[in-house]
């Protein structure tokens, strides 16, 4: 699974449909930079990124922001069972800067159950900015277990995991282009034939 390139694992049935192209992302992002241009003329803008699936998002995000802004990072571990979700989450890298009396837009790659999201909220809440939305590229809603808003969302999928453009399957496949369906029993039968072929 490593070692293969974008074209092989396609091949290969690890990855399954592209479900966003490279095209529709650059589209889509364009659209909300437009967007939040609008929302926050005068105001004092901070995005606020969470490593490491977030960053790409943010990068393409805002350069199709045409007003001054900040940017600053947070990094967390969730602690999840078989990938999924608890809303239990540790920082583990906080803010550099203050957020008091800025208007955070935080930029999330993907909302799930949205217990991290949740979480987040609490946190930076009580260090009073000015206010305080969420912008996240992909929704999940089918499995959302917390209430939330969510300001500005790109694309609404489904229940199937996905990699690419940011989001990971452990650590790999970031760097993709395009969002793509990730099939996870081929990912298993990669690997177990990849123990196989080196252990003779
Ligand atoms: P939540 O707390 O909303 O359930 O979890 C959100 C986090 O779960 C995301 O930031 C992401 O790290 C991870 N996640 C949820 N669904 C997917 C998915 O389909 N693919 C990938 N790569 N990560 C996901």
């Amino acid at each position: 699974m490593n070692d293969k390139t974008e074209k092989e694992l396609i091949k290969s049935n690890i990855l399954g449909k592209v479900l966003f192209s490279e095209c529709d992302i650059r589209k889509r992002i364009s659209e909300l930079g437009k967007e939040i241009t609008k929302d926050y003329k005068q105001k004092n803008l901070l995005l606020v990124s969470i490593l490491r699936g977030g960053v790409i998002f943010l990068s393409d995000l805002i350069k199709q922001i045409d007003l001054p802004l900040s940017i600053d990072f947070m990094s967390i571990s969730s602690y999840g069972i078989d990938g999924t979700s608890t809303g239990v989450v540790r920082i583990t890298k906080d803010l550099d800067e203050s957020i008091e009396g800025k208007d955070v837009l935080i930029v999330e790659d993907i909302i799930d159950t949205g217990l991290t999201i949740s979480y987040l909220l609490r946190n930076l809440r009580s260090r009073f900015p000015e206010s305080l939305r969420i912008c996240t590229l992909l929704d999940r809603d089918v499995r959302r277990i917390a209430d939330i808003d969510i300001k500005y969302i790109g694309f609404k999928i489904g229940e199937k995991y996905i990699v690419g453009y940011g989001l990971d399957y452990k650590q790999k496949f970031r760097n993709l282009q395009s969002i793509y369906e990730l099939k996870l029993d081929a990912v298993t039968r990669d690997v177990e034939s990849l123990k196989n072929s080196s252990s003779v």
